[in-house]
C-alpha cells in the first residue's frame, strides 16, 4: 500500500512535538492511556444514550501488554474506535483532532487551511512561540508516543462497523493505512520502542516496574481499570525453609516466577471519595505517599460546584522544606483534568504568600491544550485560584481562633512568609494577610494578632507601639521600651528584619497607625506639669546640648534631652520613615549602600548624666567633647551598631576610671 505523507504543517509539528514540546518523555504513556480512557468514555456514553440495555462499566478496560523479545509495547481500549475516515482525520493529520470542538466559530485549524489555499495572505509559523500556540488548537497527545518509539502501529475498530484498520507510521515521513481483522471495538496501540542511548533508557518502558510506577503516578485515578501480566516470584517448595542452627536456611531458596493480571490504578481518587468516609489516617498517608515524609499540620478538602467546578485537597505542611526561603524552592499544585494528571506544579494556582501549600485540585472544567502541559484560558484557572486563595485564609483564621497552638506552630514555620507578602508588591495583599500575621507582645509575652492588640488599647491611646531588635530579651532591655513598659502600654516586639517594612506598607491596623518606640517624636502621654517641667529643663540646658551637638557634627541630626527613659543615660531614636532598625536592614544588601537614618541622641533628663555634662561644659570644654562622644558610642552599642572606634572609645573609658 502506498505512503501517505503527512500534510506540511503537520510533518512539522510532528517534528517538534517530538523533539520540544514534552520536557519529560515518559509522559507518553499517560496520553495515550488518557485517550484510550477517552474512547471508552464516548462509547459508554453513546450506550447510554441509546438505551441499549445491560452496559456495565466494569465491562471497559485499558490492558498493558509487553513484549520484551520483540521489544514492543500495546496500549490496548475496548472504546469506541476509528472508522477509516477518523484514522485519516486524526492520525493522518495533526492539526485535527477528534476531540477538539469548535466552539468558538472559525478555528485556527480552518484558518490555516485557508492560508494554504491562498485565501489569507499573511504567513504564520514565524517563530515557536507561534507554532506552540498553534499547536495548541489541536490534539497531538497521540504523537508523543513518537517520543519513545520508532515506530507506531494503530489497530482499530470503529464500533457499529464491520472493518477494521491497521495504520502505522515510523515518524515524519509519513503513514500507511491498510484494512484488517479484529474482532471486536477497539484500538490496539503497538509501540515499537526506541533503542537505548548513551542518553536515554528508552528499555524501561518494557519493564514491568516502569509501567506500574507510571501508571501510579500519572493514571491511578482512571476510571477504567488498567490491566497488565506482572512477573511475580514464589519460593519453591521445599527450598528455603526451615533455618539451620547457624541461622542460614538448611537448603537454599528457589524461586518459580509466575505471571500475575494486576490492575495498575485505584480507580477512584481519594479526593473523589466523601469526606465522611475518610479517616485523618486516609489523608496522613495519602500525603506522606504524594508529598512529603511528615504527617500534615492541617488538611483542607473542599468541592466546589459552580461556574468552575472543582474539587481541592489542600495540606499545610507541618514543618517548612529545607529550602522554602530560597530562590530554589517551587511552589505549585498538582493539577487534574478529570482524574487525570496533567501538571505536577502549577504554580498559578497558588499565590506566593501560600506557597507553602502543598496538594492538588481537579477540575473537569479546565480547556487544556494539546500537551496537557499547559493550559490553554487560564480564566477557569484564575477562577479556581481566587477561591483557594480566600478558603486557605479562612482556614487559617479559624485555626488562630480555635486552636492557638496549632496556629503558633505553623506560625513558626511560615509566619515569615505571610510578613513578606503583607511587604511585596507595594502591600497589594494587606488586606487578606493582616489579620494572619502575629508579633510578639511585651505584655503578653508570646505571639498576638494586630486585632488582638487593638481590643486592649488604652483609652487614651492612638497609635500602635512597637519595637524593633533581634530578640525579645534584647528589646525588653532596651531604654525606648521601659518608660513606655512602665506606663501600661503594650508594645510589639519586631524581631524579623522585614517585620518593619511589612508594618509600614500596612500603614495602619483599624484606622490605628504604628509607631516605633525608637522614633524620637514619640508621645509618652505625659501630663501637663511634666511636659512644662521637661521644657524648662531643655531651656536650662540648652547651652550644653549645643555643645553636645557640635561635639557630635555629622553623626547625629539632633541631640535632646528626654523625659522617656527611666533608668538608662541615653539611648538613640530615629527621625522620619527610615528607622535605624531598617537601616540595619538594608545596609546587609549589596545595593542599599549608603542609606542611613537620621538620628536622634536622646538624654535622659532625670539622669545625674545631665548636671555631670552642665559640670564640664562650665569647666572643661575637652571633657565635654570625650563625654558627648562617650554617650554616643554607648548609645550605638545599645541599639546594636557598630561604634565607629573601638580603640578610641575604650581608651576613653579608661582615662575616666
Ligand atoms: P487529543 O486526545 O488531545 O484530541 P490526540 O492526538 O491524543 O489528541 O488524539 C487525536 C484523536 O485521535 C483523538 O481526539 C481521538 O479522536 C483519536 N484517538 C486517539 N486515540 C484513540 C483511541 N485509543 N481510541 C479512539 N480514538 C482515539
Amino acid at each position: 500500500m502506498a505512503k501517505k505523507e503527512f500534510k506540511a504543517e503537520s510533518k512539522r509539528l510532528l517534528d517538534l512535538m517530538i523533539n520540544s514540546i514534552y520536557t519529560n518523555k515518559e509522559i507518553f504513556l499517560r496520553e495515550l492511556i488518557s485517550n484510550a480512557s477517552d474512547a471508552i468514555d464516548k462509547l459508554y456514553y453513546k450506550e447510554l444514550q441509546s438505551g441499549k440495555a445491560g452496559i456495565n462499566r466494569d465491562d471497559f478496560k485499558i490492558t498493558i501488554e509487553t513484549d520484551k523479545n520483540a521489544g514492543t509495547l500495546k496500549i490496548i481500549d475496548n472504546g469506541i474506535g476509528m472508522t477509516l475516515e477518523e484514522v485519516e482525520n486524526n492520525l493522518g493529520t495533526i492539526a485535527k483532532s477528534g476531540s477538539f470542538d469548535f466552539k468558538t466559530g472559525m478555528g485556527a485549524a480552518e484558518a490555516k487551511e485557508k492560508s494554504e489555499e491562498g485565501v489569507e495572505t499573511e504567513g504564520g509559523l514565524g517563530d515557536d512561540r507561534e507554532k506552540i500556540d498553534i499547536i495548541g488548537q489541536f490534539g497531538v497527545g497521540f504523537y508523543s508516543a513518537f517520543m519513545v518509539s520508532d515506530r507506531v502501529e494503530v489497530v482499530t475498530k470503529a464500533d457499529g462497523s464491520d472493518k477494521a484498520y491497521r495504520w502505522v507510521s515510523e515518524g515524519v515521513d509519513g503513514y500507511e493505512v491498510e484494512e484488517t481483522e479484529k474482532p471486536e471495538a477497539g484500538t490496539e496501540i503497538t509501540l515499537k520502542i526506541k533503542a537505548d542511548t548513551a542518553d536515554e533508557n528508552y528499555s524501561q518502558y518494557l519493564q514491568d516496574g516502569t509501567l506500574q510506577r507510571l501508571v501510579k503516578n500519572y493514571s491511578d485515578y482512571i476510571r477504567y481499570p488498567i490491566e497488565m501480566m506482572v512477573e511475580k516470584r514464589k519460593m519453591r517448595e521445599g527450598t528455603g525453609i526451615p533455618a539451620g542452627e547457624n541461622g542460614e536456611p538448611a537448603v537454599p531458596a528457589e524461586f518459580d516466577t509466575y505471571e500475575e493480571l494486576v490492575t495498575l490504578n485505584s480507580m477512584v481518587p481519594l479526593w473523589k471519595k466523601q469526606k465522611s468516609e475518610l479517616t485523618e489516617e486516609d489523608y496522613n498517608n495519602f500525603y506522606k505517599d504524594k508529598f512529603d515524609y511528615t504527617e500534615p499540620l492541617k488538611v483542607i478538602h473542599t468541592n466546589v460546584e459552580g461556574v468552575v467546578s472543582y474539587t481541592s485537597l489542600l495540606f499545610i505542611p507541618s514543618q517548612a522544606p529545607y529550602n522554602y526561603y530560597t530562590k530554589e524552592f517551587e511552589k505549585g499544585l498538582q493539577l487534574y483534568s478529570s482524574g487525570v494528571l496533567i501538571m505536577e506544579k502549577c504554580g498559578d494556582l497558588l499565590p506566593n504568600h501560600f506557597s507553602f501549600v502543598k496538594g492538588l485540585v481537579d477540575s473537569q472544567d479546565l480547556s487544556l491544550n494539546i500537551s496537557r502541559e499547559m493550559l490553554q484560558h487560564d480564566r477557569q484557572l484564575k477562577a479556581i485560584a481566587q477561591r483557594l486563595e480566600k478558603k486557605i485564609k479562612s482556614e487559617l483564621l479559624s485555626m488562630q481562633s480555635n486552636d492557638r497552638a496549632r496556629y503558633n506552630e505553623f506560625y513558626k514555620n511560615f509566619g515569615l512568609q505571610l510578613k513578606f507578602g503583607v511587604y511585596e508588591g507595594y502591600g497589594i495583599n494587606k488586606e487578606v494577610l493582616k489579620d494572619l500575621i502575629m508579633f510578639y507582645s511585651s505584655s503578653e509575652k508570646q505571639l498576638v494578632t494586630l486585632k488582638e492588640y487593638v481590643s486592649r488599647m488604652k483609652e487614651d491611646q492612638d497609635v500602635i507601639y512597637y519595637a524593633c531588635g533581634e530578640s525579645a530579651e534584647k528589646i525588653d532591655k532596651l531604654p525606648q521600651t521601659e518608660g513606655l513598659r512602665d506606663r501600661g502600654f503594650e508594645i510589639l516586639y519586631l524581631t524579623d528584619d522585614v517585620d518593619e517594612f511589612a508594618l509600614q506598607m500596612l500603614y495602619d491596623y483599624d484606622g490605628k497607625q504604628f509607631k516605633s518606640v525608637q522614633s524620637d517624636d514619640i508621645d509618652l502621654g505625659q501630663s501637663e506639669e511634666e511636659k512644662q517641667e521637661a521644657e524648662k529643663k531643655a531651656a536650662d540646658n540648652k547651652d550644653v546640648i549645643e555643645a553636645v551637638k557640635a561635639a557630635l557634627e555629622g553623626k547625629v541630626a539632633e541631640v535632646k534631652l528626654s523625659s522617656r527613659l527611666k533608668t538608662h543615660p541615653v539611648c538613640l531614636t530615629s527621625k522620619g520613615g527610615l528607622s535605624i532598625e531598617m537601616e540595619k536592614v538594608l545596609s546587609q544588601m549589596p545595593m542599599e549602600g549608603g542609606i542611613e537614618a537620621s538620628k536622634v541622641l536622646e538624654i535622659n533628663s532625670g539622669h545625674p548624666i545631665v548636671e555631670k555634662l552642665a559640670a564640664a561644659f562650665a569647666e572643661d570644654k575637652e571633657k565635654l567633647n570625650k563625654y558627648a562622644k562617650l554617650l554616643y558610642n554607648q548609645a550605638l552599642l545599645i541599639e546594636g551598631l557598630p561604634i565607629e572606634d573601638p580603640v578610641e572609645f575604650s581608651n576613653a573609658i579608661c582615662d575616666l576610671l
